[in-house]
């Protein structure tokens, strides 16, 4: 890869939710008066290097089905957020818990009981099956995701339209004006994050005029696919994700003279590192230590 240009994207990397979940995560795990054994409610992140990482820690990660069976000990809530119902199973069991609950999300959180509780419906646009979404839909059985085809089920004279805090921001902005039309009486709350806006601009701005654009995060994270998928979107450039530079082996970079890097919010420093060495022919072969992958 003679003479490649590359642009990064800045900023990029890690967010402060994810920042913030990894430091309560690592002193929960370091604290002896934290009561063993110490769980976490699904992934801390969604990045298999870091969770990895905490497991090589001692870190237990299970599903809400895994409960049932448990009755002692810590359980992690990640920065996804909890449902309501959920976190009153865990405080009936007498399990000590420990909160890494991103407060972007507490937020919405925070709007939608309070919003439901005075009377709306709230028609919530996110991804079916994400942590997030789970623990939103949960809140209260006046919450409703919006369908895929746009349309919301028994729309209410009172509707409140809030959407997950990682999605693209340009599709939300696509999305709320559809909705709107159909449903004049919806009000408006924008919560995507700063960090996922600041990071989608960066990047779609470093990838203006580049012959390839490439965003290094994990296939299952939801802001890394945004990420990419709002890149292809507003700079029309073939754009891919990659979860390490061992995925850019075999691309032919004959004809590709400047490229774009970014991260996801939960991609660590040092596999991008490594992807830029690779893409600068620096490629230095080093084993990583897993305690790097949770270097903040
Ligand atoms: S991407 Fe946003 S909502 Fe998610 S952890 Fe980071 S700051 Fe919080």
């Amino acid at each position: 890869m003679n003479n490649l240009e590359i642009i990064k994207a800045n900023p990029q990397g890690f967010c402060q939710g994810v920042i913030r979940a990894m430091r309560i995560t690592k002193k929960a795990l370091s604290d002896k008066d934290t009561k063993r054994p110490i769980y976490i409610l699904g992934s801390i992140v969604h990045n298999k290097n870091i969770t990895n990482a905490f497991k090589c820690l001692g870190l237990i990660e299970i599903k809400e089905d895994d409960l049932k069976n448990i009755s002692e000990g810590t359980i992690i809530f990640t920065a996804h957020g909890i449902s309501p119902k959920i976190k009153k199973l865990v405080v009936d069991k007498g399990l000590s818990i420990v909160d890494a609950t991103c407060p972007m999300v507490e937020k919405i959180h925070n709007i939608v009981s309070e919003k439901s509780q005075e009377g709306y419906q709230i028609a919530f646009l996110g991804k079916a099956n994400h942590e997030e979404t789970k623990g939103i839909l949960d809140i209260s059985s006046n919450v409703t995701l919006v369908k895929d085809d746009l349309t919301i089920e028994n729309p209410q004279s009172k509707c409140l339209l809030v959407c997950q805090t990682t999605l693209s921001f340009p599709k939300v902005l696509e999305s709320y004006s559809i909705l709107k039309d159909k449903y004049p009486q919806l009000e408006i709350s924008n919560q995507i994050c700063n960090a996922t806006f600041n990071r989608q601009k960066a990047a779609a701005r470093a990838s203006r005029n580049v012959d390839l654009a490439i965003v290094v995060g994990d296939k299952s994270s939801n802001n890394a696919n945004t990420l990419a998928k709002t890149i292809e979107e507003s700079c029309q450039v073939k754009t891919i994700l990659i979860e390490s530079k061992d995925d850019l082996i075999g691309i032919d970079f004959k004809n590709i003279k400047k490229v774009s890097l970014t991260s996801a919010a939960s991609t660590p420093k040092i596999i991008v590192t490594e992807v830029e060495n690779f893409l600068l022919n620096e490629d230095t072969k080093k084993d990583i230590n897993f305690l790097e992958y949770l270097k903040i």
